[in-house]
């Protein structure tokens, strides 16, 4: 094992030094294999070393890895067109990571609430949910209810409104002449996997649309196959104003992020406003856009439905014998462990002496997001250890 002393603290990994990686499977150090639950919090939703990605990225190290915006390259509009393509918008900003998606989404919808919507200056409000984790920067973490986030990291940020998530007539209500956009994760997944009611998000945009208010959705986690749709607003029939998007984006690669959106909203930003030095380069244009590629037939979000409902059936085995709840949605679960049987982090603790790698949130809960290329073997493999670490 690999001590980390000379890396700052701010995560306390499982003890597991991982050397290698190929599909669902990563191997350590000392040559034991693991199979892979948390695919990177969703970044490796095609699995680790994509063969039609990793061919992507070695055919472009070989032509020019960085340009800076402040020339054109030959990858980013092929990329942007692809990906605007699969979002029905005009317009792709392209950025590196999730948090910085966020944050030019909080930029955009506050420039379009003063250019539009006419909003006064300094006064433009968003109103975010209860839980919510959008990232880790100081203005994101203004709006956070996490003490672990927040805490010794003030002054923050104020412009922004909190509700309960999943309830529509808190968010109707905070909603004023102010509020330039709602801004949600259509799932809250460091929540813990946590679906709102059937029909908000539809709610949600009959309410933005009524009041002149931009829906920000943050499929940074949700987006891009996990749920068994391309974006889990779909699974409501609801195009927001602006995607976030990320992780997945780059394919398990490199960063790659971006806000997606029409003319209308995207087009309110001027040169010089906005921008990144690496964002859109030239090696996550081109993985970016194979990304998009991998997408574009609806295998993968077939595949996370299908392998989703299989994975529904194993957990149901196990709710009363060290499962609380779980609350799942395409290849993605929140498993409330029973008390009983353990913490969340005891628990991912014995699932790596077992071969299988997952990640705790909120004490209790284990997340499970494995890389959409799981065979369903491995799913029975994997919930097979969880049953056997439950019932010790
Ligand atoms: N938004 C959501 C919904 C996320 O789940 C995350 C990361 O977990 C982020 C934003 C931040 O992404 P990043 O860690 O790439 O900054």
């Amino acid at each position: 094992m690999t001590q980390e002393t000379h890396v700052a603290r701010n995560y306390a990994p499982l003890d597991v030094t991982i050397a290698s990686g190929e599909g669902t499977w990563v191997t350590d150090v000392e040559g034991r294999r693991y199979l892979d639950m948390l695919a990177g919090y969703s970044a490796l939703n095609f699995g680790h070393r994509h063969p039609e990605l990793v061919a992507a990225a070695t055919e472009q190290l070989g032509k020019v890895t960085l340009t800076s915006r402040a020339f054109r390259s030959d990858r980013l509009e092929p990329f942007a067109a692809a990906l605007a393509e699969l979002c029905g918008k005009d317009l792709v900003l392209p950025m590196n990571t999730g948090a910085e998606a966020v944050e030019t989404g909080i930029k955009v919808a506050r420039a379009w609430g003063y250019r539009v919507k006419g909003v006064a200056p300094e006064r433009a409000k968003i109103v975010v949910a209860h839980g919510n984790f959008h990232g880790r920067t100081s203005t994101i973490v203004s709006f956070s209810d996490d003490a672990s986030a927040r805490d010794d990291f003030g002054p923050f940020a104020p412009g922004f409104v909190s509700v309960p998530f999943g309830d529509i007539d808190a968010l109707t209500e905070a909603i004023d002449d102010e509020t330039v956009a709602v801004m949600i994760e259509p799932i809250q997944g460091e929540a813990g996997v946590i679906v709102p009611p059937e029909g908000f998000l539809r709610r949600v945009r009959e309410v933005t649309d009524e009041r002149g208010v931009l829906f920000v959705a943050d499929e940074i986690q949700s987006g891009l196959g996990r749920t068994g749709e391309t974006f889990a607003c779909d699974r409501e029939g609801v195009v927001p104003d602006l995607y976030l998007l990320g992780k997945a984006l780059g394919g398990g690669i490199v960063p790659v992020s971006a806000v997606v959106g029409d003319e209308s909203v995207l087009g309110v930003l001027r040169p010089g406003e906005h921008g990144s030095t690496f964002g859109g380069n030239p090696l996550a244009a081109a993985v970016g856009q194979r990304v998009v590629q991998l997408l574009s037939d609806g295998r993968f979000q077939e595949r996370a439905r299908a392998l989703g409902e299989h994975l529904d059936a194993l957990l149901s085995g196990l709710v009363g014998s060290g499962v609380a709840s779980y609350r799942r949605v395409g290849l993605w679960a929140g498993v409330d462990i029973d008390e009983s049987a353990g913490t969340g982090r005891e628990v991912t603790e014995a699932l790596l002496a077992r071969g299988v790698l997952a990640k705790d949130t909120h004490g209790q809960t284990v997340r499970l997001a494995p890389p959409l290329t799981i065979r369903a073997s491995e799913l029975d493999w994997a919930i097979e250890q969880l049953k056997l670490v439950l019932t010790r």
